[in-house]
């Protein structure tokens, strides 16, 4: 019988101590030796990461190494390259981060820090749809907030206590489960900026709402109502732990770029004569961002800190938004192909359509996103159409029909 310190008769593991009472399981090997369930699992962890084995992200889910993550983003994300890089690193340590906090408790002097991740980059050029790829690849819950709805507890608007609950409920009410979700905060841009206006019900620009994000960043333990709304005394409270919530904000930063040709210009004086010119308005500066200048924005620097992350998305090319198109595996052009194969009729989009629809969607200065109302729009006369598209078999989209809407030049 493995037996404790004090000599007691009753069965403890031998690796961590655990009297079998407080334990699931407990195997008893030899005479003084025994291990726990807890402490099997921890030693098929250690071995699976001594073969090269993914590190098990949970008891059933597998972490994927960082370049299958990219990989895997790659299927539904185009271009992007570096920013993909970043956050696969990113979020592999961090659920490794996890792993090891759990089973080093206690014992280690090293405590792996949490980074949360800021994407920079214009309107429309894959932040949300990354992250949110992130969280189905991983099969984590995730949840959306805009940081401008985002107030100071006790404010008119979207507090803290809903977002959580927005992953609470997309983790089907389970809080372990949700507590190493990912929640993206979009436009955090807007809380850094100083703005003239304050509104009484609502504080979206002040210093306020920073420090309302800091601590959930941080990590807190907050308490909510499961079914939203007031707190009520007689309402039993959801506990949530935010510790190991991996937050990825992103933000189009406008006007940061001056910030950093401010400081880049300063910091090359002197070898102006090397150094390219440095135009206070090229957005491709923002790949530059360094935490100095998101305080100048307005970041108090704590939240500063608790972004150790940076980074960019492209403006994404004419190429790469006709590749969007078409490309990734849920492609709009896929899907319209598909729901009309269903009823024998095979429709195409040449490359000159593909492009009148993309130069129709630089119009609007909102990067891809209005790539899916644009198609669903020249769309709507076809399918409204069905008997003749039926009658015709086959459809090719022109730029002509692009333009026009005119579903006369498509059964010429
Ligand atoms: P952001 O958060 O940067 O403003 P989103 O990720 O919300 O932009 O993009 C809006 C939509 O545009 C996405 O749902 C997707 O359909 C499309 N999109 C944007 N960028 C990309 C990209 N790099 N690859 C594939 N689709 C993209």
């Amino acid at each position: 019988m493995a037996k404790n310190n004090n000599g007691d008769n009753k069965l403890f593991c031998s690796f961590c101590g655990a009297s079998a009472e407080t334990v699931g399981g407990i195997i008893q090997g030899g005479k003084d030796i025994a291990i726990c369930e807890n402490c099997v699992k921890r030693a098929h962890t250690l071995l699976n990461q001594k073969q090269g084995a993914p590190l098990e992200l949970y008891e059933e889910e597998y972490l994927p190494m960082p370049s299958e993550l990219k990989k895997k983003l790659d299927e539904y994300v185009i271009g992007q390259d570096y920013a993909k890089k970043v956050l696969s690193v990113a979020v592999y340590n961090h659920y490794k981060r996890i792993k090891y906090n759990d089973f080093q408790k206690g014992k280690d002097d090293v405590e792996l820090e949490k980074s949360n991740i800021l994407l920079l980059g214009p309107t429309g050029t894959g932040k949300t749809l990354l992250a949110k790829t992130l969280a189905r690849i991983l099969k984590v819950p995730f949840a959306i907030a805009d940081a401008t709805t985002i107030t100071e507890a006790g404010y008119v608007g979207d507090d803290v206590e809903s977002l959580l609950l927005k992953l609470v409920q997309n983790a089907d009410y389970n809080t372990n489960t949700a507590e190493r979700g990912i929640i993206y905060i979009d436009e955090i841009d807007k809380v850094g900026r100083k703005s003239e206006s304050t509104s009484i019900t609502r504080d979206v620009s002040g210093e306020g709402v920073q420090q309302a994000l800091l601590k959930m960043l941080e990590g807190t333990i907050q308490g909510i109502p499961p079914k939203g709304g007031r707190k009520h005394p007689e309402q039993p409270l959801l506990y949530v732990n935010t510790q190991n919530i991996l937050f990825i904000c992103g933000g189009a930063f406008e006007g940061l770029e001056k910030n950093i040709a401010r400081r880049m210009s300063k910091q090359t004086i002197g070898f102006a004569a090397e150094s390219k010119q440095i135009s206070k308005d090229d957005k491709s500066l923002l790949e530059f961002a360094e935490p100095d200048d998101l305080m100048k924005f307005g970041f108090i620097p704590e939240l500063t800190g608790r972004l150790p992350v940076l980074a960019y998305l492209e403006e994404l090319s004419e190429e790469a938004m006709m590749s969007i198109l078409s490309t990734p595996k849920n492609a709009i052009i896929k899907q319209y192909h598909k729901l009309f194969e269903i009823d024998g009729v095979d429709i195409e989009f040449d490359k000159d359509a593909k492009r009148a629809i993309v130069d129709k969607a630089k119009e609007r200065k909102t990067g891809a996103r209005a790539l899916r109302a644009i198609v669903e729009d020249i769309m709507l006369p076809i399918m409204f159409d069905l008997e003749t598209v039926l009658k015709a078999g086959k459809i090719v989209i022109t730029e002509e029909y692009v333009k026009t809407k005119d579903t006369n030049l498509l059964y010429k």
